[in-house]
């Protein structure tokens, strides 16, 4: 367990766009739960560091993401994050993607839960709760691909040509390639960590996602080396034969194929729990649940490691409502309210939710979901900040 001291520093992203608008009433909200919980005997102190554009203006026009940064969110290790403009052209890669690549971020945890009165798509939002443990430095996604046409291209097609692959299968010259590279210790690390917080937040299944019956080896692999942590770390038993098998406290590790997944998120919700997936289904399937239970504006979530904690909202910079008062921060709020339970602070990350849950009941909410709720009064971004501070 973490030993977080009761006075700790913690380092903070403004962020860019809509950053500005959603940071500070976090920040509140965060302070006044901990004064309400522990009367002065905790207290965080905030350290601003800089990333994205506000780095850019502080240190020096090219500088998006400083050594300096990267030092202070390692060494500190929980942090809280806006969202961050990605700069245009200039060869500079996501600065999601070079923190996440940089401090070994590898678990993208998002959990999806519903809270009543939210405009959802689906008939029984309610019956959605899960948390999404998504592979974050592997895949297809780690980017490892090359242009049509390109020397590169040539060099792979010609070592395919003697394996023997494109007498197999319809393969143009002018392709592009990806690779999707899936490691045993890449898979096992994330599936560990899902399986680790079912146990310790008393859910009641993990369920392993992935296309194993088309990608035998990469997302097969990641559903058979999933199993094989199951029963030789945690000593789970087969059922009926298996491959499902249980945790000695009962806990099912099931798995199920990813497109079916997206149907039973519609379908049968309420059968799954704790979710692991590799980066790029991980990636779709967030997407999709966010939507189910409200959307981007409230969807929370965390980037972990080993050792560092990195919390964010998970949508973007929304520069079209920026600095306007528009926004709605539940989603960085909930971040921080999953910052407050990772450092231990229960009696405060619970005084966030049920202010959050509370401040929506009463339909005085931002834009997005006034907009779709029966009988609800827009207020702005800092104003439902003081909404949840005064229910909890
Ligand atoms: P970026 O380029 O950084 O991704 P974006 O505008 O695409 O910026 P997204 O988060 O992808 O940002 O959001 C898509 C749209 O959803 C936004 O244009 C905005 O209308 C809406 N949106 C996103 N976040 C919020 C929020 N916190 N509150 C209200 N509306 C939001
Ligand atoms: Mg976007």
């Amino acid at each position: 367990t973490l030993n977080v001291p009761d006075q700790p520093i913690i380092p903070f992203i403004e962020g860019d766009g809509i950053g500005i608008d959603i940071t500070p009433p976090m920040v509140k909200v965060v302070d006044t739960a901990v004064e309400k919980a522990y009367g002065g005997k905790r207290k965080i102190s905030w350290m601003e560091v800089y990333a994205g554009e506000k780095s850019t203006m502080v240190y020096d026009k090219d500088t998006w993401l400083s050594d300096e940064t990267m030092a202070t969110l390692k060494d500190y290790v929980i942090s809280i994050k806006g969202p961050l403009t990605t700069p245009v052209g200039g060869g500079i890669r996501s600065l999601n993607v070079t923190l996440r690549q940089e401090l070994d971020l590898y678990v993208c945890l998002r959990p999806i839960q519903y809270f009543t009165g939210v405009p959802s798509p689906v008939k029984h939002p309610e019956k959605t709760d899960m948390v999404i443990f998504r592979e974050n430095t592997e895949d297809i996604y780690a980017g490892i691909e090359w242009a049509a046409g390109t020397e590169e291209v040539k060099k792979v097609i010609n070592f395919l040509s003697d394996m023997g692959v494109r007498k197999k299968i319809r393969f143009p010259e002018a392709s592009s390639i990806g690779i999707k590279p899936v490691s045993i210790d890449g898979s096992k690390r994330l599936i560990r960590k899902a399986i680790q917080y079912a146990i310790d937040n008393n859910r009641k299944s993990v369920t392993i996602t992935h296309k194993g019956n088309i990608m035998k080896f990469t997302e097969g692999g990641f559903r058979d080396w999933g199993y094989q942590l199951a029963k030789e770390e945690f000593g789970a038993e087969l059922i009926d034969g298996g491959p499902w098998c249980k945790l000695p406290n009962g806990i099912v590790i099931k798995d199920c194929i990813a497109d079916a997944f997206l149907q039973e998120i519609l379908l049968h919700p309420e059968d799954y729990d704790v979710v692991a997936a590799l980066n790029l289904n991980g990636d779709y399937m967030s997407d999709a649940l966010a939507a189910q239970v409200g959307g981007i504006g409230i969807a929370p979530g965390a980037n972990l490691s080993d050792t560092v904690a990195m919390f964010e909202a998970t949508h973007g910079t929304a520069p079209k409502i920026a600095g306007k008062n528009l926004a709605n921060p539940s989603s960085l709020i909930l971040s921080a309210e999953m910052m407050l339970r990772h450092m231990g602070w229960t009696e405060a990350a619970d005084l966030v939710l049920n202010g959050v849950a509370k401040a929506i009941a009463s339909k005085r909410v931002t834009g997005d979901f006034s907009s779709q709720m029966e009988g609800a009064t827009q207020v702005g971004t800092a104003e439902f900040g003081d909404e949840i501070i005064k229910h909890m």
